[in-house]
């Protein structure tokens, strides 16, 4: 069989060349799409998160302002700045890099931003629209899986889709995505029985378990879809996802590499929810 490696890198760049002419349409209009980031703390990876973005922000065209606080920075400084960034009618985006330091509780921070500018999707009210099909920003991860399926022309409707891992961020608000897609849908967890009896019905599996390796062929059907959402630093330095890509590729119709498949996609949807914003805030 041959196999399709789903190309997220070029997919994201292709993302990223419209977005960089809706931005000289809006710029045309006076209107400069505006993002600010916010890094509390010095985690370092977040610290390359957060210059990926940056640097995805300058391709684009897309204003970037860097807010990077210290560690010690209080949870009520960062409520006060989450309003300043609220009311700042020349902002269109927000994003908070989590994890935040010990002793802030990130969910007040998220729930601190305006619904309108929350462009990570991580606001309830973000995640309950997604729920009920209202519009709303939808976590960037799970909808750049849905747009790298519909770009390489992977149908859902009708699959029989399964999805291994249910947090906030990626698993759940991945499911609500297929469904609403119309593919029959099954979210797998730690309490699984007999996960691979469950994922081998999978047409297209989604693997975001962060787990390295953890999915290999036995888990899957002949001619399936594989989406690896799981980023892991092995001990040789290289990039390996959740699922076993050497193991699986033979039996498989797509596959994503990692790196270079959803990574790179969830930092163009994130580019595209801020120039969305700036579009519907104009
Ligand atoms: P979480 O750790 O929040 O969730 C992992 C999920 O996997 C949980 O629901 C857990 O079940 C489930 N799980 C763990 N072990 C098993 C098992 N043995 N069998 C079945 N299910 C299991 O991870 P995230 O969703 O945040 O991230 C998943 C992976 O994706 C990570 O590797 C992360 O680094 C990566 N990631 C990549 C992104 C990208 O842009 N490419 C973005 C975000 C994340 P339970 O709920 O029962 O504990």
């Amino acid at each position: 069989m041959e196999t399709k490696i789903i190309d997220g890198k070029k997919i994201a760049n292709e993302i990223k060349k419209e977005l960089k002419e809706k931005v000289i349409k809006l710029k045309e209009k006076n209107i400069i799409p505006t993002l600010a980031v916010v890094l509390v703390g010095k985690d370092e990876a977040s610290k390359v998160y957060v210059s990926n973005k940056k640097k995805a922000c300058d391709y684009i065209g897309i204003r970037s302002l860097s807010y990077e606080l210290p560690e010690d920075t209080t949870e009520e400084q960062l409520l006060d700045l989450m309003n300043e960034l609220n009311e700042r009618e020349d902002v269109h985006g927000i994003l908070v890099q989590l994890p935040l330091p010990n002793g802030i509780n990130e969910e007040k921070v998220i729930q601190a931003i305006d619904p309108k500018k929350d462009v990570d999707g991580f606001h309830p009210q973000s995640v309950g629209a997604l729920s009920i099909g209202h519009k709303g920003f939808v976590s960037c991860t799970p909808s750049g899986i849905i747009e790298l399926l519909k770009r390489s022309n992977i149908t859902i409707e009708g699959k029989e889709c399964v999805v291994v891992g249910r947090s906030n961020i990626v698993g759940k608000p991945m499911a609500l995505l297929l469904l609403r897609e119309n593919g029959t849908i099954t979210v797998c967890h730690s309490r699984t029985k007999d996960l691979k009896e469950v994922t081998k019905r999978a047409d297209i599996l989604v693997a975001a378990i962060g787990k390295p390796k953890f999915i290999t062929k036995e888990y899957i059907k002949e001619g399936a879809v594989i989406i690896d959402v799981g980023i892991h630093r092995q001990e040789n330095k290289k990039l390996c996802g959740d699922v076993d890509f050497d193991d699986c590729i033979d039996k498989v119709s797509g596959i994503t590499p990692v790196p270079g498949g959803v990574g790179p996609m969830t930092i163009a949807m994130l580019m595209n929810n801020c120039v969305e914003s700036a579009e519907s805030l104009a």
